[in-house]
């Protein structure tokens, strides 16, 4: 298993706040993280057909013109009675079409699309899903590693709660009564994909 070997993490995104997360994550062991936006470095499109693949055209395209290692992610929800849709496409889904209002994103549009497709398969579809998240690790090499976390739990109607984003006021995790909009954001940092996925890396890279 290839250890990072560099204090100097590329994070490959263009979101600030993804780079503060991540950043603060990494802290701990002594990783400074910069990003590819700050950096100027191009952002590839996203043409994979899995969480890995787009977690690492990402990784691989900062690590091939930063000359550093790299790090991306991915992520989305999957729907076990949708065949994992959304998956790589969950942001995409919230995508406003120029007739459906002012451009951007709109997550209540995007939670009524999954719960639309549900209910064409009855009331007695399964409601189960997950959310992934895929850390890739890119070094200029052309090497990379991919680490990847899990939240299993099932979708509820109406939305509830106000914190989080995205998907998390329909999203109930396994063992709980309470939607991810309605956790604490520690609460649902401790059991969330991306802590699962960041939980991996750490023990791989830095023995934690
Ligand atoms: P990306 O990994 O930035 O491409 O994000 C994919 C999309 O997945 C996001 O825009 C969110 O809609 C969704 N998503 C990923 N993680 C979460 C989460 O923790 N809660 C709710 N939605 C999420």
């Amino acid at each position: 298993m290839r250890k990072l070997g560099s204090e100097t993490l590329v994070i490959a995104t263009h979101n600030a706040g993804k780079l503060k997360e991540i950043g603060a994550l990494l802290a701990p062991y002594g990783m400074n993280c910069i990003s590819a936006g700050s950096l100027g470095l191009p952002e590839p499109a996203e043409t994979g057909k899995t969480f890995a693949e787009n977690a690492l055209i990402k990784a691989r395209a900062a690590a091939e013109s930063s000359g550093l290692p790299s790090l991306a992610d991915d992520s989305g929800l999957c729907v076990d009675a949708l065949g994992g849709r959304p998956g790589v496409y969950t942001a995409d889904w919230a995508q406003r079409q120029w007739f459906e209002g002012p451009p951007g994103r709109d997550w209540f549009m995007a939670m009524g699309k999954v719960e639309g497709f549900l209910a064409e398969l009855g009331a007695e579809a399964d409601r189960g899903c997950h959310f992934a998240c895929v850390l890739a690790i890119a070094w200029p090499d052309g090497d990379s590693a991919v680490y990847e976390g899990r939240v299993l739990g099932s979708l509820t109607w109406p939305p509830h709660g106000k914190m989080g984003f995205g998907y998390d006021p329909v999203f109930v995790p396994n063992g709980d009564t309470r939607t991810f909009a309605e956790h604490d954001p520690e609460e649902k940092h401790r059991i969330s994909h991306r802590a699962a996925a960041f939980a991996r890396l750490v023990a791989e890279q830095f023995g934690a």
